[in-house]
């Protein structure tokens, strides 16, 4: 249980509004805890604090800066066991993947305090004799960010760590399903030495503090990650007042198994795409187009694998695949099992409800055969263990199905030929593209979003996040 319950807003914790509770996926019989939800009085709070603390950090020192960012990165690598487990008991994650998510938040503070380092502007010639121009990037301001469950620490760092190096206020609207997790991060921010105001935290659901945030005159901007229907909702709100803007949504990621690709290798590939995070990944591969020649043996072998998941409470070491965050998603993921049925594919392995000593949100993996790239099954995102094999033709064949979704997030290719690789790396209409590699998994010094309905705005991560956290300014000097 987090000592914390309440909102963080300019340096204090603030314990008020009504009481929700968040429950742990694997067993509902352990709550996680009680939280206060905010109510506009606290967003309005939070805002204004940001709004007093802005003009300073602003201009604070780089090294100020540097240094606070570098101690929350340290102190969530160091934590990462403590902390792992935390978003392991509240989101359903294995041990391993909530360890991993939250090392890999400490590395993106880290990341960015080395970036505080590397200051940038331009100094360019005038066209009229005698002027130069000065280009520069300042801050945006007091930047609101609301971010979904199933990163809960990882996807708030990604947006906060960049936010702050590059001089914004920040106010976090974690989801309300995963609260502990925020809070737990929230509170090594809180410990980080970071002036009073620079960063708020409001819990709550999104028709409620979340709404709130993004329609207040005080946010310049709001980053979102979640579903594309809220990320619609939250753009037609900021964009009425002219914040800016940036949007991570979902997908329906593809990957490609050629004839000529390593088959153990692809296997391996796409039950991880596919099943590892629940299949509750933005990356995941739920649509696994296989070419004619090798499909009858991937198959085999896939089936093989797959049917071997160990399916169960998220603290036990030897589970592979954790519970579904709640039963609401269960439920959908179910519907979409008998969606997927009435259509005509054919349910291959699992898909039902798995019952463990504990009472929690089991899901056998899920593989649908015999379906096609029209179905809904293959064309909205489910957001659970479900995937669907299609049929190729040929290569070409294959990246037109690939490409043909409303999606665009991630797409990824097995095979050992150079310039089929090459090729689909120019022409998948995905914003990050993996060979030989699972559609989920990317680094923290390079660009992530997506293409189409999936990314709305400028990337995310590396040095490309100073898109979205800074504007420019040109100078024009007469000396
Ligand atoms: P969601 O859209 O239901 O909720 C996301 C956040 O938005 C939550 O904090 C929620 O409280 C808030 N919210 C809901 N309605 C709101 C409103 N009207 N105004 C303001 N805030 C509102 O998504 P989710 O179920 O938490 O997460 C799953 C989705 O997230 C999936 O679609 C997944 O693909 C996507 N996702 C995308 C990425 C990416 O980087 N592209 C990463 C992780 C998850």
């Amino acid at each position: 249980m987090v000592s914390e319950t309440g909102h963080y807003i300019g340096g204090q914790w603030v314990h008020s509004g009504p009481l929700f509770q968040s429950e742990n996926p694997s067993d509902s019989a352990d709550p996680i805890g009680h939280f206060h939800a905010a109510g506009a009085e606290h967003v309005e709070a939070a805002v204004s604090a940001a709004r007093g603390a802005f003009p300073d950090w602003s201009h604070s020192p780089l090294e100020t800066r540097q240094s606070i960012l570098d101690e929350i990165g340290a102190a969530l690598c160091a934590r990462a066991d403590e902390l792992g487990l935390l978003v392991a008991r509240e989101e359903g994650k294995t041990l391993a993947e909530g360890r991993g998510e939250v090392f890999r938040a400490g590395q993106f503070f880290r990341y960015y305090a080395a970036e505080v380092l590397r200051p940038t502007g331009e100094l360019v010639p005038s066209v009229r004799p005698g002027l130069q121009v000065e280009v520069t990037r300042e801050p945006v301001g007091v930047v609101a960010m609301i971010t979904p469950w199933n990163f809960p620490v990882a996807v708030a760092a990604w947006k906060i760590a960049p936010a702050l190096a590059y001089g914004n206020c920040v106010i976090l609207k974690p989801s309300e399903k995963t609260p502990a997790a925020a809070c737990a991060l929230a509170e090594i921010i809180a410990h980080s030495g970071l002036p009073e105001g620079v960063f708020g935290m409001v819990n709550g659901d999104g028709a409620g503090a979340g709404q709130a945030l993004c329609a207040s005159p005080g946010v310049d901007a709001v980053s979102f990650t979640g579903s594309v229907a809220t990320g619609r909702a939250i753009a037609r709100t900021a964009t009425e007042r002219m914040a800016k803007v940036q949007l991570e949504m979902g997908s329906k990621n593809a990957l490609v198994v050629l004839g000529d690709a390593d088959l153990d290798l692809a296997v391996q590939c796409a039950i991880n795409g596919a099943y590892f995070g629940t299949g509750q990944k933005c990356t995941a591969s739920s649509r696994l187009i296989i070419e004619r020649a090798v499909y009858e043996p991937f198959l085999e072998k896939f089936m093989a694998e797959a049917s071997q998941l160990r399916v169960g409470h998220a603290l036990d070491p030897e589970t592979q695949i954790g519970p579904v965050i709640d039963l609401q998603q269960l439920e959908k993921n179910l519907e979409y099992i008998d969606i997927g049925r009435a259509e005509g594919a054919t349910l291959a392995m699992g898909g039902e409800r798995l019952e463990r000593p504990t009472s929690g949100y089991f899901m056998q993996p899920a593989l649908f055969t015999g379906g096609t790239n029209d179905m809904r099954l293959n064309r909205e995102e489910v957001f659970g263990p479900i995937a669907c094999t299609l049929v190729a033709d040929d290569y070409e064949h294959a990246l037109a199905m690939a490409n043909d979704t409303e999606f665009g997030l991630t797409a990824g290719i097995m095979t050992r030929s150079l310039s089929r690789a090459a090729h689909f790396k120019r022409h998948a209409e995905a914003g990050c593209v993996m060979v030989n590699l699972p559609t989920a998994g990317t680094d923290y010094h390079v660009p992530f979003g997506g293409r189409k309905q999936s990314s709305f705005g400028p990337r995310e991560q590396g040095q490309y996040a100073s898109e979205f956290y800074t504007i420019c300014k040109t100078a024009y000097v007469n000396a």
